[in-house]
């Protein structure tokens, strides 16, 4: 995930300074400098660190930040606001006002992610704020996006309008309008064409769409691997679109982000979404103040509740924990636990989200986690309804026999099966504590 390094930095040098009993001019200074060399590292803008640390320096000398209750502390707050204030403290989400057609148009360079966004932000529009939007493919350079909206529509349930084989990208979006408003479509997404380089012809032919249409967002996409360039990119842009938001793709990677972090303050265009991975679901809207908690290493808890919330059917994960705490763990179980886990997505970034967990994610691999999960799920199917609810009757020949199903081992049925057994045991042992402690978990 970009911005990994930095997080880690900027722990290390918190705990330093929190671990000594008084903070210091000297001490401070030095708090200063690792900032500074962790932002210099991520890539951070050299005149944007500079400012930055002026900024913290004048505030902790404003607010006397040496002799107040908790220096440290105040210390710490001050960096987060400023960084807050970097990312732009103002709320970046996009107006959907009732009754209103919104338009949307994405722009950026070729490669950047622009399609794949376009539809992660019409399955958002139609998901979270219950909109009805149409796609516009008007990308008729790239010779595959037209196919690749298609088949992203088609995979949420959003019509797209296409003319194969034209040429001409405004008659596209012209058609493409009088298409929506006949579907009764509140929210129009229009895919344009970017190039490999900004280019005279391209700028040409965005600035005509934004003309016909008039867009309520033109949000540009930047690929966050790209450094520094991002800030050029996105001034040329702004400065003949008028871009209203940035969509920055491929968070996911190891990008160092520095640029991310740049961004607002140079072309002065906020960050509105970021794109975290190459499915539809792998997109957040981009909030300044979770995502400085996230840097500083303390975690995001309201992103992971809200994911939490969303993702995971509640009802059934409090049936299940009922069960568990009854003493009545069967294989059923287990495989819904498996499912709940498989829809909150990447286990890695989920346990970033926790304050403190940010090191134990690094252990954790993704692709070993979500293949054991799938060894697993695959073998609870392969048993029958009695094997999953009396797991004792598991002979060798039923283990063979799961196993050729599964297209896995008799060791990884043994595994599973000696897992699942732990699990049971300290769920009933759990269940004793909490029974002693008049803990109650029926809802
Ligand atoms: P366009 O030329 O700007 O329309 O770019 P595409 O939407 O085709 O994206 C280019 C490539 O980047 C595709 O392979 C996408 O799957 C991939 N991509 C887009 N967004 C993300 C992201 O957030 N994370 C990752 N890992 N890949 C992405």
């Amino acid at each position: 995930m970009a911005f990994d390094a930095l997080t880690q930095r900027f722990t290390e040098a918190f705990k330093h300074i929190t671990k000594t009993d008084r903070l210091t001019e000297k001490n401070m200074d030095d708090l200063l400098k690792d900032v500074r060399l962790a932002l210099l590292e991520a890539d951070v803008n050299v005149q944007v660190v500079r400012s930055f640390l002026e900024q913290i320096k004048s505030k902790a000398l404003g607010t006397k930040v040496l002799t107040s209750m908790n220096p440290q502390e105040a210390l710490i707050k001050i960096i987060y606001d400023q960084l807050v204030e970097l990312l732009g403290a103002q709320g970046t989400e996009i107006a959907y006002p009732q009754g209103k057609t919104v338009v949307i148009m994405m722009v950026g360079l070729q490669g950047t992610g622009k399609t794949t966004s376009a539809a992660k932000l019409a399955n958002l529009a139609l998901k979270k704020q219950g909109r009805k939007p149409v796609l516009i493919a008007a990308d008729l350079v790239r010779p595959a996006a037209i196919d690749q909206l298609e088949i992203l529509g088609k995979s949420i349930g959003i019509q797209v309008y296409a003319e194969k084989g034209s040429t001409n990208a405004l008659n596209v979006v012209r058609n493409g309008m009088a298409f929506a408003r006949m579907q009764n479509a509140d929210t129009v997404i229009i895919d344009t064409a970017g190039r490999l380089h900004i280019d005279e012809a391209m700028m040409g032919e965005l600035s005509d769409i934004k003309h016909l249409v008039k867009p309520d967002e033109i949000l540009l996409t930047v690929d966050a691997m790209t450094g520094q360039d991002i800030l050029n990119v996105a001034k040329s842009f702004h400065e003949q679109l008028d871009v209203t938001g940035l969509v920055v793709t491929k968070f996911d990677g190891d990008a160092r982000g520095g640029a991310v972090l740049s961004v607002r303050s140079v072309a002065q265009v906020p960050v509105k979404f970021v794109g975290t991975g190459e499915k539809i679901d792998d997109c957040d809207l981009f909030y300044p103040d979770r995502m400085a908690n996230r840097l500083l290493g303390m975690g995001d808890l309201l992103t992971l509740v809200e994911k939490a919330e969303e993702k995971l059917d509640i009802e059934a994960s409090a049936r299940g924990m009922e069960r568990m705490m009854s003493g009545q763990f069967t294989f059923d179980d287990m495989l819904e636990q498996f499912n709940q886990i498989s829809k909150m997505g990447s286990l890695k970034n989920l346990m970033k989200m926790i304050p403190g967990a940010n090191q134990l994610a690094g252990q954790i691999n993704d692709e070993d986690t979500e293949a054991s999960m799938k060894r697993s799920k695959a073998i609870i199917l392969s048993m029958t309804k009695e094997e999953r609810s009396n797991p004792s009757v598991l002979r060798a020949s039923r283990k063979a026999r799961i196993a050729k199903g599964s297209g896995t081992s008799v060791t990884d049925v043994n595994r599973l099966v000696s897992q699942f057994e732990k699990t049971k045991e300290q769920m009933r042992l759990f269940s004793r504590m909490a029974n002693k402690s008049g803990m109650n978990f029926k809802r």
